[in-house]
């Protein structure tokens, strides 16, 4: 949910925020943030899905998928484009309930991990919106989803950093309870170095992801910092996981423990709101600037 509101209270005017961001806390609500699309994912300003004015409404046409609560959301926050032609300039941000005619959607199934959330996809067909769903300026939708990544990229840090630590404490318990070779796992150094790095990486990342997040809290410019945090830790849990697999053996593997899930839910932290090479893209740039 939390992607979903935050074009909203980056962006959005109070009515915005009293209507869509109320009725979260009123009552149980799903919200969605839809900027991926099949042929355009890392690549935003890439995207197909078209809007058009028409007197005092904007008419939306397109697809977008790999959309988190996108089969169930009660709203969306949409991006789409006046004009593919101006990339990042044609693209403009809106919001609007679910129940608008010409929205379908459906549940996208065969996950790797995290399946306990919903990810959809959202078709759009002479969707009918009022002006007033329009989130901020014209042509400004870009910028907002930009901003919105680097408020919710430690969240991701954040995330990693409970997986992370979870398989650690699952490490720390096993490896004490295994024995081979006459003796509990814990003993062998090649098991504790591996339990070590973890404790690294995982306060590593505890520090990158609070600092990202104590700049977000103050306003301040925080682009460079929330992708070190997310691209750290995310790499970082993948390899942890991956570590405790290894600590467990061949149990590692079976879903009798839980660190086969641990691993398939951190690979998307290396995937969504931008990849890991994408966070890379964005640190480069930022250096290459200064
Ligand atoms: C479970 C799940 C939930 C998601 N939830 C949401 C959501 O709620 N809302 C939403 O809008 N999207 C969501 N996404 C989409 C997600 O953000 C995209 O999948 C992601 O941004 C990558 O886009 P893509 O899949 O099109 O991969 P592509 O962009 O096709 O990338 C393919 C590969 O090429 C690499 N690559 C691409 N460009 C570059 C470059 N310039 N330099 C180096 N490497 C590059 C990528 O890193 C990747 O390894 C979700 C995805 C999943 C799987």
């Amino acid at each position: 949910n939390d992607l979903a509101t935050l074009p909203i209270l980056i962006a959005g005017n109070d009515e915005q925020k009293r209507t869509y961001l109320g009725q979260l806390v009123k009552k149980l609500t799903f919200c969605a943030f839809a900027i991926t699309e099949p042929g355009a994912g890392s690549d935003v300003a890439a995207m197909s899905t078209a809007y058009r004015r028409e007197g005092d409404e904007f008419i939306l046409n397109g697809t977008k998928h790999f959309i988190s609560n996108g089969s169930r959301a009660d709203w969306y926050v949409t991006f789409a484009t006046s004009d593919k032609r101006l990339k990042h300039k044609g693209i403009s941000c809106f919001v609007f309930p679910s129940s608008v005619p010409g929205i379908t959607r459906n549940r996208m199934h065969g996950k790797l991990g995290q399946r306990a959330a919903d990810t959809g996809e959202i078709f759009y067909e002479d969707v009918r919106i009022p002006a007033s769903a329009l989130v901020g300026r014209e042509g400004e939708g870009f910028k907002y989803a930009m901003a919105t990544f680097d408020h919710s990229r430690p969240e991701i840090g954040a995330i990693a950093i409970g997986i992370a630590q979870r398989a650690l404490d699952e490490c720390l318990k096993y490896s004490k309870q295994r024995s081979a070779f006459g003796q509990p796992i814990a003993n062998f150094q090649a098991i504790q170095f591996m339990m070590a790095d973890m404790a690294i990486e995982i306060e590593a990342m505890r520090l990158l992801t609070y600092k990202a997040a104590w700049l977000v809290d103050r306003g301040q410019h925080a682009n460079t910092i929330s992708a070190y945090a997310k691209a750290f830790s995310a790499d970082a849990t993948m390899r942890i996981t991956t570590d405790a697999v290894q600590i467990f053996g061949g149990y590692g593997y079976m879903k009798d423990y839980p660190v086969e899930k641990l691993m398939r839910d951190a690979k998307l932290l290396q995937i969504y709101e931008g990849t890991s090479q994408i966070q890379r893209v964005v640190i480069a740039r930022n250096l290459l600037k200064e």
